[in-house]
């Protein structure tokens, strides 16, 4: 009765800790201690519930990761047969695996939680014969103690690791708030990921305006079939689940179209918002163990949270590009072209190839007002906004400096090339014909460039305007380059 009492006090103190490691070094203690055992050990059956491992253990030394198969010596009979085995003579058991030279007599106890194996309890003696029935009573009733130990252990550790999840999970959501670059919130979340979750690489797919999911952030040394700017083709495993704006835990392996090729799972979770597939999250572990349902649930949150805080970066977007939208024409504002002309000399400076400026004036548009009512002023301002758009790259930047008034920035452009497009614009102003106007509308250009006319904007601006002054002087419908300041009707002509 006394030896029950101290293994109900020994269980105690099991119980008293939290901490998985712990609670095994004090289960062994006990065992070592009040039993007078030589050798012992803890064995935990791994997630494929293929082998025993051993996690803790006194006595003679056994190599790391020391395991044996489910079924298998005495341990893997124990854990099989779901009940205690006891060997009292290892020499002429069939089952028994040698592993310790001096070991006479085996009892291997199953560690169970309900009605599941999760380890098993392994006491040698160096004695023959050295468990008496109620050593061996004793040793399963302070295992069952044990295993409530040990799962308690696990418990905590899983909900600290889920605490530290949702910690993580919060933080971003949290920054989505304020971090309102999409390409920077989503190379956080990439990195941040990998830290709080059992997965090794991240990949986010966006859907672009044309439907393709395009990859827009990639983190983690895995291998991947894909890179930043790929399109995700419609065979792929992963594209496959999309419509069911369900998460889909899959092995890569054997799938001949992979993000990730040579990964052993693969969770793909659709970016869903207000019903709409907008992107796709792939995460990817190259270990064995399998990544928990719980997991993938605390995944989902995170795909939540980056479909929402896409749609709002993106909405962040729209009214920012309005903001430098002029709204009469729909080309952008003066503010826009300031701080793109700052970003272009900038450009200009380190990389070189120059950038010039057009600022183009309608010529006697006040006539124009005047004769034809303001309605068709705007409308003359309108076509015109769309000719030079018509008539220039993508690159260029036209924008309404204010009035009728036009200012335009030619990127990698220099002065002489700059003065040739400012004549096809001004050409193409010229033998338009504008409904309701039943005479030419003409406009002057003064041109600049960067460097010779100038290093900062507002030189560079101040250059055109006085070109465009000297072009107005010389007697309208021309361009003046600002480095020949003088009338030159015909500057770029040619
Ligand atoms: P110049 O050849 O010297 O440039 O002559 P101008 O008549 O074009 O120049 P002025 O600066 O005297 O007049 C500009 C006119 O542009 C006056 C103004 O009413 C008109 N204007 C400015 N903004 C708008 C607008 O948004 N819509 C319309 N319809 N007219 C505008
Ligand atoms: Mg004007
Ligand atoms: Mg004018």
């Amino acid at each position: 009765m006394q030896r029950v009492a101290i293994l109900y006090d020994a269980s105690q103190a099991v119980l008293s800790t939290f901490d998985l490691d712990e609670v095994l070094n004090q289960v062994l203690a006990i065992v070592r201690d009040y039993f007078h055992l030589q050798h012992g050990s803890i064995m935990l059956l791994d997630e494929t519930k293929q082998n025993l491992v051993v996690r803790a253990h006194f006595g003679d030394q056994l190599p790391d990761d020391f395991s044996v198969p489910f079924g298998k010596g005495i341990s893997g009979a124990a854990a099989k047969a779901r009940r205690p085995i006891y060997s009292p003579d290892v020499g002429t058991d069939p089952r028994y695996i040698k592993n310790i030279q001096s070991t006479r007599s085996e009892l291997a106890v199953p560690l169970m939680v309900r009605d599941e194996v999760v380890g098993v309890l392994d006491c040698q003696s160096d004695l023959p014969a050295f468990f008496d029935n109620e050593t061996v009573d004793l040793l399963t009733l302070f295992a069952t103690q044990a295993s409530i130990g040990l799962q308690n252990a696990k418990l905590y550790s899983q909900l600290q690791s889920r605490a530290a999840q949702m910690e993580a999970i919060n933080a971003i959501a949290k920054r989505t708030t304020v971090e309102l670059d999409l390409k920077e919130l989503l190379d956080r979340l990439c990195t941040q990921l990998p830290q709080s979750f059992p997965i090794e690489a991240v990949t986010v797919f966006l859907r672009d305006e044309e439907g393709d999911l395009v990859l827009r952030a990639q983190q983690g040394e895995m291998e991947c079939s894909m890179k930043l700017g790929d399109v995700l083709p419609g065979n792929f495993g992963c594209s496959m689940h999309l419509d069911s704006q369900r998460p889909y835990t899959g092995d890569p392996r054997g799938c001949p179209n992979a993000c990730y090729p040579k990964g052993k799972t693969e969770v793909c979770l659709p970016l869903v918002s207000f019903g709409e597939n907008i992107g796709l999250l792939v995460c990817a572990s190259e270990k064995e163990s399998k990544i928990p349902p719980s997991d993938i649930q605390a995944l989902e949150s995170v795909a939540d949270i980056l479909a929402t805080a896409t749609q709002n970066a993106r909405y962040v977007d729209r009214v920012r590009q309005l903001a430098y939208r002029d709204g009469l024409t729909g080309v952008f504002n003066r503010r826009y072209f300031e701080s793109r002309l700052v970003d272009e000399v900038t450009r200009a400076a380190r990389y070189g190839g120059g950038v010039s400026v057009l600022m183009i004036d309608l010529d006697h548009f006040k006539k124009i007002n005047d004769d034809f009512g303001h309605m068709l002023g705007d409308d003359v301002l309108r076509a015109v906004s769309s000719l030079f758009v018509r008539y220039l790259r993508k690159v260029d930047v036209v924008c309404r400096y204010g009035g009728e008034e036009f200012a335009i920035v030619l990127p990698a452009t220099q002065g002489a090339s700059a003065a040739a497009v400012a004549n096809k614009l001004r050409r193409a102003v010229a033998s338009h014909h504008f409904p309701g106007v039943p005479y030419p509308v003409t406009v002057s250009i003064g041109v600049s460039e960067f460097p010779s006319n100038g290093i900062t904007r507002d030189d560079i601006v101040r250059a055109a305007d006085a070109a465009l002054y000297e072009a107005k002087e010389g007697g309208r419908n021309r361009v003046c380059l600002a480095s020949t300041a003088t009338a030159n009707t015909s500057a770029g002509e040619g």
